[in-house]
């Protein structure tokens, strides 16, 4: 088939958010009577799921200390129950377990949870936590822990898996999808919208654009010529002038190489997603040294895709000039930004730390490459907006891979209904000092 000259709707992108805009854009299209897969087209310059949402871990949670990023997880994560099997979804739920520090923020959260409808248990002090934890992991020993909150929805996804699933549900209606092209820029018109999408397989003519670029965010927004740093005003009316648009940040995964079913919970069934937050000292798992006193955090669940014990801990701030930053090759081929011998002691460690069964098992460690970049706006939140008329952008600084509702609601957008749920994700929320709550824990996102 010849390489098209017009589509009416280009996505730039076959991650989580492009496939998903396609995906929802073409049945959104053939619902209204206005068209139908076969008016979009999505080009990737590598293939699907090239981009950060093929190295995700795919951890599907609702906890958030922002009420718009529950409210808008709540919707995901319906979107992820509605196709388990296409989407390789499993639902085994989500347990963030957290020290004194952040013992009010969570209590917020559950409270929260409880408003909206979404079903949690939430267990305080020391004693409760602890039996709480052994009741489902009877070799469960983290110290210092004084609050659990367990969401009995969410869990994961395989990450590459489902994102072939939804690629075949959007083809399936008639959305194409090409790998191998690169796109290098756009054409406006005198009004500012896109009018042509340059790509080295040469120019397609477009009525609107979808970019959902993942960590190559930056380089779309210079070639929309969007601005490269921003006025942000604080909630409490501070102004920041001149705040760089993109800063990069480390993500830091691994596997421990051991059989999953060695994390069975005590019932024997498949276990919720464990992430612990703590400030208890750390020590080695392999030398008793201390390897941190600062507040740490980890996230982990067996996971047969990855073939063993698969999570991460809390990224670094990549100090490298946003403008130096080399984003490709990504992921696993970069010879940057893959996770170090650091990485996988603290890890492990934290592991050992919080269930005995992990005790003496760096040497299962898979030594592959792991981890990558993620491109995040100033506050650490998505931006999805529109710009330049007719060019809706999706830049999600790595909460994306739950987000698989999104491309739904952006699709609403596109054919004309404004979402409530998206709107505190908009561009201006910096000037006029909108900005998401902080939280008190150790990661950017949370
Ligand atoms: C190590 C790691 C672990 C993570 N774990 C989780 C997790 O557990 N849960 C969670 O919710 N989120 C997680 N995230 C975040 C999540 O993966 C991202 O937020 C999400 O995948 C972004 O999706 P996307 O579709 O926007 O971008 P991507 O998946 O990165 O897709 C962008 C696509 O654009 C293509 N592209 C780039 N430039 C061009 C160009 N010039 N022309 C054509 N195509 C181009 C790329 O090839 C790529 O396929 C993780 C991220 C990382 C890095």
């Amino acid at each position: 088939m010849a390489f098209p000259d017009f589509a009416k709707y280009v996505v730039v992108g076959a991650g989580i958010h492009g496939l998903s805009t396609a995906y929802h854009l073409a049945l959104e299209l053939k619902a209204s009577g206005k068209g139908s897969g076969a008016d979009i087209l999505v080009v990737d310059k590598s293939g699907i799921a090239a981009g950060a949402t093929g190295i995700a871990c795919g951890v599907i949670r609702n906890n958030y200390f922002q009420p718009a990023m529950r409210e808008l997880m709540v919707h995901s994560v319906g979107v992820w129950e509605s196709d388990p099997e296409a989407y390789s979804y499993h639902g085994v739920g989500y347990m963030q377990i957290s020290p004194e520090s952040m013992r009010e923020d969570v209590a917020s959260i559950a409270r929260q949870q409880k408003d909206i409808g979404y079903e949690s248990v939430f267990i305080e002090g020391r004693e409760d936590s602890d039996q709480y934890m052994k009741n489902i992991f009877h070799d469960w020993q983290a110290q210092g822990i004084t609050s659990v909150l367990h969401e009995k929805r969410g869990g994961f996804a395989n990450n590459t898996k489902a994102m072939y699933g939804l690629a075949t549900k959007a083809e399936n209606e008639g959305v194409r999808i090409i790998s191998g092209v690169t796109v290098n820029g756009f054409q406006r018109d005198s009004s500012g919208a896109v009018v042509v999408v340059e790509t080295d397989r040469g120019n397609v003519a477009c009525d609107y654009v979808v970019i959902g670029a993942g960590p190559w965010a930056k380089q779309f927004w210079e070639m929309l010529e969007l601005p490269k740093t921003i006025d942000v005003q604080s909630s409490s009316g501070e102004l920041h002038r001149d705040v760089p648009m993109w800063v990069y940040w480390s993500l830091q995964e691994g596997t421990l190489g051991l059989d999953p079913n060695v994390q069975k919970t005590n019932a024997g069934a498949s276990p919720p997603v464990v992430h612990v937050d703590s400030d208890a000292p750390l020590y080695s798992c392999v030398d008793g040294s201390l390897i941190t006193d600062k507040p740490w955090g980890i996230y982990y669940k067996p996971d047969f895709h990855f073939g063993g014990i698969q999570g991460g801990a809390a990224p670094f701030k990549i100090e490298t000039h946003p403008d130096e930053v080399q984003v490709d090759p990504y992921g696993v081929e970069s010879p940057d930004f893959i996770v170090d011998d650091h990485f996988v002691h603290m890890w492990v460690s934290a592991l050992a730390h919080c269930q005995k069964r992990f005790e003496g098992s760096i040497g299962h460690y898979k030594n592959e490459p792991s981890g990558g970049i993620g491109c995040f706006t100033p506050d650490s939140f998505p931006v999805f907006d529109v710009f330049c008329e007719n060019c809706y952008v999706i830049a999600d600084s790595n909460h994306g891979y739950k987000m698989l509702g999104v491309g739904q609601l952006v699709a609403q957008e596109i054919c004309g209904n404004t979402s409530d749920l998206l709107e505190p994700f908009r561009f201006s929320r910096y000037a006029q000092g909108n900005l998401h709550p902080v939280s008190n824990s150790p990661f950017p996102w949370s």
